[in-house]
């Protein structure tokens, strides 16, 4: 009796402690397979430390951006077409944090947890490891020569679906003809930088669309109101100014014409806590997160502004900064009735979590949405010219963001497109680029139209 006892506790402990190795190790698997099966000594992947099969990547008309397999790299046979994606394959060194490579390893590498490393057959690739973007190749090439060789980022999505079909930034570089960065670092600064996702800039006075839409919600009869400006406005010992007198101005007018004066007004009666909170609203202090990477945030703190502070903050300056990708979240929000709709890269649903599929979220109210809709409209009928943009419905708004003493100010034009059939928004970034109703604004007409000549195709 007393063996068998023995023996059943003994057998127990054994059992206890088999259950709980089994418990710990599918935890630990669940957990670090990625991991392990990425490690670089993994030689199913791996060749000396490199990567030597990732599958293949095509744009949203089926274009190879990017294969990988057996050791050999192949970008797009189109030189052009290489370095205006640049900082979406990513280089052969894997510089580029946000490139796709990168980002979605593990479906490109064609494992998963329930087959584990399991490979092509007979020359073909597993369905496993192929990724379809929402990108249209030829557009991310026109936007990024139209870029010109100046900085800057170019983004155009589909605020009802998400699906960014643009995503261009400079200064980029042919990843099979690698340049000698050293030679000329101006030319080169931040090059693998994606300025559209991991960039933040001044905002200027794109950044009125968020004050407005506060006034619209909180100041009373804001629509009617008659705001006064003289070209410049004293708050204690500073100065808030104009490029011109714009006199008497209704807020639609003040918006259209960027009157500085008019919105430092707003700011103030607004508050410092009710501007925050429209700014946050609008994706600032927030990184939006586009198929797994994160963007880089826009800040913004007026927690311990003063008046002439506010004031400034609430015409774009201050020390707040807007990512590019985000405003144009904001501004496809505006367009798409208030409802903002994440963007992504990724087309191929199975991919995305049920949660990705369905990220909306309401950023304005319907009708503060369509006033503020309304105004953007107007701007490009009052200042940008519609002959700009024929038949594309524009509704947009300008920025020319000051950066300093003696430095040119970084240029902005973001908006929509007010058609059931090219539901679009966009923002244009181009440092140092001056006039943002100049610079941004020809490079978002040549890209639009392009977009808009894209679509009839399809
Ligand atoms: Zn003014």
């Amino acid at each position: 009796m007393r063996l068998l006892s023995v023996r059943a506790v003994l057998l127990t402990v054994l059992t206890l402690l088999l259950t709980f190795g089994l418990a710990a190790f599918v935890v630990q698997y669940f957990d670090h397979a990625a991991t392990w099966v990425e490690h670089p000594s993994n030689s199913h992947f791996y060749k000396e430390g490199k990567l030597h099969s990732l599958g293949t990547v095509y744009d949203r008309s089926g274009k190879i951006l990017l294969s990988m397999e057996e050791g050999s790299i192949k970008y797009n046979e189109d030189a052009a077409v290489r370095t205006a994606l640049m900082h979406i394959t990513g280089d052969r060194d894997n510089n580029v944090e946000t490139a796709v490579p990168i980002a979605f390893r593990s479906r490109l590498m064609g494992w998963n947890l329930l087959n584990g490393a399991y490979r092509f057959h007979s020359g073909r690739f597993n369905p496993g490891q192929e990724l379809n973007l929402t990108l249209d190749a030829d557009l991310c090439t026109t936007a990024y020569r139209e870029l010109g060789g100046r900085k800057g980022a170019v983004g155009v999505y589909n605020y009802r679906t998400g699906e960014i079909i643009c995503a261009a930034t400079a200064p980029s570089f042919d990843p099979l003809a690698p340049p000698d960065f050293d030679r000329s670092p101006g030319q080169y600064e931040g090059v693998f930088l994606n300025r559209l996702f991991s960039a933040a800039y001044t905002p200027g006075s794109v950044f009125k669309l968020v004050t407005a839409a506060a006034a619209l919600d909180h100041l009373p009869g804001a629509e009617d109101t008659l705001f006064n400006c003289s070209g410049k406005m004293q708050i204690n010992n500073s100065e808030i100014s104009c490029l011109a007198e714009h006199g008497e101005v209704t807020l639609k007018e003040a918006l259209a014409r960027s009157c500085n004066v008019a919105f430092a007004q707003v700011a103030l009666e607004l508050g410092a806590e009710r501007l925050q909170e429209y700014a946050e609203k609008a994706g600032f202090n927030t990184a939006l997160k586009v198929d797994g990477i994160y963007a880089v945030a826009g800040r913004i703190n007026l927690a311990h502004a003063g008046k002439a502070e506010l004031g400034w903050a609430g015409a774009g300056q201050f020390t707040t900064t807007a990512n590019p990708l985000s405003l144009m979240a904001y501004v496809g929000a505006i367009g798409n009735r208030g409802l903002q709709v994440t963007p992504r890269t990724v087309a191929d649903r199975n991919l995305l979590s049920r949660a990705d599929l369905k990220a909306k979220k309401r950023v304005l109210s319907e009708d503060t949405a369509a006033t503020l809709g309304q105004m953007m409209r107007n701007n490009t009928l009052a200042v940008y010219g519609e002959g700009n943009f024929q038949g594309l419905e524009l509704c947009a708004k300008s920025g020319t963001a000051e950066v300093g003493q003696g430095e040119k100010p970084h240029a902005w034009f973001t908006g929509f497109l007010a058609r059931e059939d090219l539901p679009l928004a966009f923002v244009v970034v181009i440092e140092g680029g001056g006039s943002g109703s100049e610079s941004a604004a020809a490079v978002a007409s040549k890209v639009l139209q392009a977009a808009a000549n894209a679509a009839k195709v399809e």
